[in-house]
């Protein structure tokens, strides 16, 4: 393997001619259905570097969304991936077991929020996690009912898209969806009517008003909550909701489900996010960021929960993959190595300083938020209003990928530029990034 020069290098229009030769094929096989956000086709990628068959040289913002925290090349995830492959690709766990499954299990239980007994399940992908989630927690209470929040986002799969606030693109045209899920508001700080300061107390309120009266705590199985919320914007609930909602689950025998699918492994500059207000949940969800780019993802909880389910009623033929979890455990392994959680915060002070500079010039920044290497820029018509800008946020990210500059857009207003970098870029690359997302303002 040779380590890919951390340098942007722009050789030719973006994308390039060879990528469009591929794109056109593409468009002739593959489904119109599966977009991407920048048709650059990939040869190589690792650090804070994509580099394309046309030889560009791309920084990387998005990590392939929150994925690749490691690099998309870490060594130490290349050297176990593939020392096991040559050992062994498959059994099936279900069939005839193997260490690395049982390894990242008692990884899960180490790093995870709360010093009692826990124990995992391990799946293929973030969404088939958050179906387990439910799964166990139905199983352990008797309950059927699941509380979800606005702008949450949980996946694709039938009951995940009835999890998933957002219409389009999720679930448009893709109903009836899954029964018992019931949404409630969440502590949206920059939106919130009364003021950033009255979110958290106001939102639990509202949410735990809304249960109890619309739903009857007595019938809920679970409340899934992101504790920095995905797709729906980056958005930190305002102080004192997650503990609120926390507490209410407890009290009423309700399972407290945090989905840190994208928020987890040092993202936010801690092992979890959920672990800056204390709040210790019963279940966790995990995925993207575990396992340095393999297809992983746990369900990881207290042990008396977990356990509720009958031998055989959870599982899957791929999951908990051998080279999945030997990516898993270089993953860690470089995360415990490199302090990805310092780096992340680290990254979170040049992004926010930067950002702030910004924001007195360019007033369309309503809101910087986020935490650690996950964060976000809010973009708006007009500050007083807070009408949002979807078509800044596109114009913008535009404006960042013709320089070679990889940014996402989220948001359930479609008007949100994220920033996901890997951990492990330099930070030269980190600050060159931002001097394109500040040319591209002053061009937009
Ligand atoms: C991405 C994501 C999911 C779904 O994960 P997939 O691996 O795409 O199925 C679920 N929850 C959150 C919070 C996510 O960010």
């Amino acid at each position: 393997m040779t380590a890919i020069p951390q340098e942007r290098r722009v050789v030719t229009a973006i994308p390039g001619p060879k990528s469009q030769e591929l794109q056109a094929r593409r468009t002739a096989t593959v489904a119109g259905g599966v977009g991407s956000v920048l048709p650059v086709f990939t040869a190589r990628a690792g650090g804070g570097i994509i580099e394309d068959v046309d030889g560009n040289r791309l920084i990387d913002f998005g990590s392939g969304i929150a994925v690749t925290s490691v690099g998309a090349s870490a060594e130490a995830v290349v050297r176990r991936a593939s020392a096991q492959l040559a050992d062994f690709t498959h059994t099936c766990f279900m069939v005839t077991p193997y260490e690395g499954y049982v390894e990242v299990c008692e990884a899960l239980a180490e790093l995870t929020p709360g010093d009692h007994a826990k124990k995992s399940a391990l799946f293929n992908s973030g969404a088939e996690a958050v179906e387990n989630a439910v799964k166990v927690a139905r199983s352990y209470t008797g309950r059927q009912a699941v509380v979800v929040f606005d702008h949450g986002y949980h996946g694709r799969t039938n009951l995940t898209m009835a999890l998933t606030a957002k219409n389009m693109p999720y679930k448009h045209g893709f109903g009836p969806f899954a029964p018992e899920v019931y949404r409630v508001p969440v502590a949206y700080g920059y939106r919130w009517p009364t003021g950033a300061e009255n979110a958290g107390a106001e939102a639990s309120a509202q949410a735990i008003d809304m249960i109890s009266k619309q739903v009857g705590a007595e019938n809920v199985a679970a409340i899934i909550i992101e504790p920095v919320l995905g797709e729906g914007g980056f958005i930190e609930p305002a102080k004192g909701f997650l503990p609120a909602i926390a507490e209410f689950a407890r009290e009423n025998g309700i399972v407290f489900v945090a989905d840190e699918i994208q928020s987890g492994f040092c993202r936010t500059g801690q092992w979890f996010a959920c672990e800056d207000e204390g709040v210790v949940p019963d279940l966790i969800t995990t995925a993207k960021g575990i396992a340095g780019g393999l297809p992983l993802a746990a369900v990881t909880g207290r042990a008396e929960i977990m356990d509720a389910v009958h031998s055989g009623g959870l599982g899957g033929t791929y999951g908990g993959n051998p080279v999945a979890c030997a990516g898993a455990l270089g993953s860690i392994e470089t995360m415990k190595e490199l302090d990805l959680n310092a780096k992340a915060r680290r990254i979170e002070e040049v992004m926010k300083g930067r950002l702030a500079t910004m924001q007195e010039k360019y007033p369309a920044i309503g809101d910087i938020r986020g935490r650690g290497a996950m964060i976000a820029i809010e973009l708006v018509k007009d500050p007083a209003t807070k009408e949002p800008d979807a078509a800044a946020a596109g114009a913008l990210a535009k404006a960042c990928h013709a320089e070679g500059l990889l940014v996402l857009t989220c948001g359930t207003y479609g008007n949100v530029l994220r920033f996901l970098p890997p951990l492990v870029i330099g930070e030269d690359l980190l600050n060159e990034g931002l001097d394109i997302l500040e040319q591209a303002f002053a061009g937009v």
